[in-house]
């Protein structure tokens, strides 16, 4: 039985460029583990899971960024931290749902260490960043042995914890698009204390004009095996003006989409009667 307090004995890489760190990925392929910030992996190692070699990113200073411009939108390098996102002002004022994905993750602890690259890798069903960046359209740039590849959020996360990323790459930076004239958005989850995982959490991102959604993202996590896409509550709302009675109607549709499941953080009865309430809630929040 492995304990839960001492790591398994592993060999620690430190590569100091995204060249070098492409060149051990492609040599020991599924027998290394990429570590950011380490919050999650240093915890699955005490847990067990862990490989013989640990690619640790931490000399990798190229990857330290956040970088925005109005037209290229929001680029974040795979060593930005948690706290490094929310603290970047354009991130506030131009993506509210990773905003406070990220200002409200974990502990200043697990702020300062943890990533933004590192949350949506993780792919867990619950992981708060990698629910504001889906309802963002975000993309995620993959450096590998053959190349840079870019793929869409919506194909990264195909089931519990199975991702699209091959055993050679090293995500290097993840981008959101540019801000469109009436794009908002808003994230929210529920714990069961703050510094928590979420027991369910919603973003949504949309395009409103004169009162009428042109475009709407909703995602949520912690209702499924995977971070998901409401498309049946999209499509009702698209086209619409959104009233009263709109919100209704999505609040209604979205327990059909779920698959919850019971667990040490709730139960399958509560996600899916909360989830409603906190979708409606965060649509309602973006708009205000
Ligand atoms: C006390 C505590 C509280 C937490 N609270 C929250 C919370 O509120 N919300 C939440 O969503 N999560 C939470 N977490 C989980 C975790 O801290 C976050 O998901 C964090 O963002 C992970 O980032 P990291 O850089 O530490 O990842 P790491 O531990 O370094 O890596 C996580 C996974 O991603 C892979 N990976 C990391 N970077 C790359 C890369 N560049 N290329 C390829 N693979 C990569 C790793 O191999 C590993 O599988 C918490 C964890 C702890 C310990």
């Amino acid at each position: 039985m492995p304990s839960s307090r001492i790591l398994p004995e592993f060999e620690l890489l430190l590569p100091e460029s995204v060249a070098e760190a492409v060149k051990l990925l492609k040599k020991y392929k599924d027998k290394a583990t990429v570590m950011a910030g380490g919050t999650d992996v240093i915890v699955s190692g005490t847990q067990g899971f862990a490989t013989p070699y640990v690619i640790s990113l931490a000399k990798v200073s190229e990857l330290d960024y956040v970088k925005f411009s109005k037209s290229g939108g929001l680029r974040i390098g795979a060593l930005a931290t948690l706290q490094n996102v929310a603290d970047t002002k354009e991130v506030k004022a131009n993506y509210p749902a990773l905003y406070k994905s990220a200002a409200i993750n974990g502990t200043p602890q697990t702020r300062n260490m943890g990533t933004v690259v590192g949350n949506v890798m993780r792919a867990s069903p619950s992981g708060d960043c990698a629910c504001a960046l889906l309802a963002l359209d975000a993309k995620i740039v993959f450096q590998g042995p053959r190349g840079k590849r870019e793929v869409a959020i919506d194909d990264f996360f195909i089931d519990y914890k199975k991702t699209d990323r091959k055993d050679d790459e090293l995500a290097v930076e993840i981008k959101v698009p540019a801000p469109k004239k009436g794009v908002v958005s808003a994230f929210n989850r529920i714990t069961r204390t703050t510094l928590d995982l979420s027991k369910v959490n919603a973003a949504v991102c949309l395009t409103v004009e004169k009162g009428v959604c042109k475009s709407v993202r909703i995602a949520m996590g912690a209702v499924a095996p995977k971070t998901i896409r409401l498309f049946e509550s999209e499509n009702l709302l698209k086209g619409q003006k959104i009233s009263p009675s709109i919100l209704e109607a999505i609040s209604a549709s979205i327990g059909g989409q779920l698959s919850p499941i019971d667990d040490v953080r709730s139960t399958a009865e509560y996600r899916r009667d909360v989830s409603a309430v906190l979708v409606r809630r965060t649509i309602e929040e973006a708009i205000a």
